[in-house]
């Protein structure tokens, strides 16, 4: 029997802003342990959270971007469970009325464009972080991180293959990161998912029974985590037995998935709305102001960027990854007008030496206009391709107009043939023997006259006028 995968992504972003969810403590990562703690996000009697505005604004944003319907009226519920890391003893979330629902991302497959479901977005707090010292053996809390604002996103079962559950992440991944609400690293945890997968034979409407995964800190490891999983599930299924529903945690260094334990259900949480905070109103005015602060979505940018510019479908792809270079790459097009050659330039040269260094475009040396202006140069015939290397080069290093540059190193290109004659006519009167055999026929001496010239010039002399003057001369 063959066995179609059928897969949910949940993913946890953190969002940027300044102050905590519900309380004014910094969100600063890497501070010492507690130093970010208050009242509130200790969960101390008494206390009373206020929602962060910031926290609503960016998950409109986000709703929008993923086209789902913002829930005018929407609220915060407890979802009580014991554990260390949670000192309220309950942790702060959206439950029957989210933020946002019934959305949608498109997301490029093999197959073509598919459309993946969005169940739901909704506002929570994360918890604290445990530290467990081996040595004593002994655990440590450090709540610097309890009360930061979290947006759980969760898929439809829409995904059918870990290959496109890795292409959703990476879709939702670079939606976040152009919104400037998420800082999308991975390791750090600001971005983290965990998959929910189960099996049915092909053909079948009816689902088949899950598995959860975490601890998967990659997309490479979301889509061996899948992969491996999938597989655990068909020979489970394949020798008749049955898929026990669980949270099972990814186990990097050995490659597979491990029990963890029984899967809960959404009634051991005792789920209730939270009598300290009031409803959410969200006004129809509030969401069109956060539209129109909206930046144009990658995927919405990579097909202008093909329709305007006339480049590949993997050069958009490249240039519109990060926001920032598909900016640089508009202003490098905007001053020399040929969209194809900055691509080649930008993706080419610059990412090169940006990457050597592991310097990130924002902090790039050359300003896009002193690159446009270098293509320029190159375009009308004023430095050969060379050269063009090497400006970039030094640009790159020095921060220097082509212009400097070009001045500085005596590097224009001779183009004017007022100059270039007499030294062509030269290298031909040095050659007595060489040009008589060329007339005798040995055409391939041509490259050898063309070789002199740039000798005599140090290089500098335009290829193009060379050619065209030796043909006229060497023809007598
Ligand atoms: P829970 O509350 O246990 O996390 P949800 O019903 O909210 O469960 O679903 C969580 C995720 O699991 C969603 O992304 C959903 O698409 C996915 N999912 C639900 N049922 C299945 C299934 N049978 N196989 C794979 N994924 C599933
Ligand atoms: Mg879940
Ligand atoms: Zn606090």
């Amino acid at each position: 029997m063959e066995f179609e995968p059928v897969i949910g992504l949940e993913v946890h972003a953190q969002l940027l802003t300044e102050s905590k969810i519900f309380c004014g403590c910094s969100t600063r990562f890497g501070a010492p342990p507690n130093a970010h703690a208050c009242p509130v996000c200790l969960g101390l009697p008494g206390i009373l959270p206020v929602l962060n505005r910031k926290v609503v604004e960016y998950a409109i944003k986000m709703a929008l971007a993923t086209h789902c319907r913002i829930n005018r009226e929407n609220g915060f519920a407890r979802k009580n469970y014991f554990y260390p890391d949670l000192p309220k003893g309950y942790q702060i979330t959206q439950y029957a009325h989210p933020l946002a629902e019934e959305g949608f991302v498109e997301v490029e497959t093999e197959e073509g464009t598919r459309r993946i479901g969005i169940i739901r977005i909704h506002m929570e707090e994360d918890a604290g972080k445990l530290i467990h010292d081996e040595r004593f053996p002994s655990s440590y809390i450090d709540l610097n991180r309890a009360g930061v604002p979290l947006m759980e996103i969760v898929s439809a079962p829409d995904i059918r293959s870990a290959g496109e559950a890795a292409a959703y992440l990476r879709r939702l991944h670079e939606i976040l990161v152009y919104l400037e609400i998420c800082d999308g690293n991975m390791e750090e945890g600001s971005f983290r998912c965990d998959a929910n997968v189960s099996l049915r034979p092909r053909g079948r409407e009816e689902f088949g029974i899950r598995t959860e995964l975490k601890n998967m800190n990659s997309f490479r490891n979301v889509q061996r985590a899948l992969d491996y999983e999938i597989e655990r599930q068909r020979r489970v299924l394949e020798e008749g037995g049955e898929v026990v529903q669980e949270t099972r945690l990814w186990d990097d260094a050995q490659g597979v998935t491990m029990p963890m334990r029984g899967k809960e259900e959404a009634h051991d949480y005792r789920y209730f709305p939270d009598p300290d905070l009031v409803a959410v109103a969200v006004s129809e005015a509030w969401v069109e102001e956060v539209r129109r602060t909206m930046p144009e979505l990658p995927l919405e940018k990579r097909r202008r960027f093909r329709r305007e510019y006339g480049i590949s479908a993997y050069d958009a792809g490249v240039l519109t990854a990060d926001r920032a270079l598909a900016d640089y790459y508009e202003e490098v097009v905007r001053g020399c007008d040929r969209p194809k050659l900055a691509a080649n330039w930008v993706m080419g040269d610059l990412l090169r030496l940006l990457n050597e260094d592991r310097r990130d475009i924002r902090d790039c040396p050359i300003p896009a206009a002193f690159l446009a202006e270098m293509i320029h140069l190159l375009e009308e015939g004023a430095i050969s391709g060379k050269m063009a290397k090497e400006i970039c080069e030094e640009m790159y290093r020095t921060g220097k107009a082509p212009r400097t540059i070009i001045a500085d190193r005596g590097l224009v290109q001779i183009t004017d043939e007022s100059v270039l004659l007499p030294v062509i006519e030269k290298v031909i009167a040095d050659h007595p023997n060489q040009l008589a055999q060329y007339r005798g026929g040995r055409e391939k001496l041509f490259g050898f006259f063309v070789g002199q010239v740039m000798k005599a010039t140090q290089g500098k002399a335009n290829p193009r006028l060379i050619n065209e003057l030796l043909v006229k001369l060497l023809t007598g």
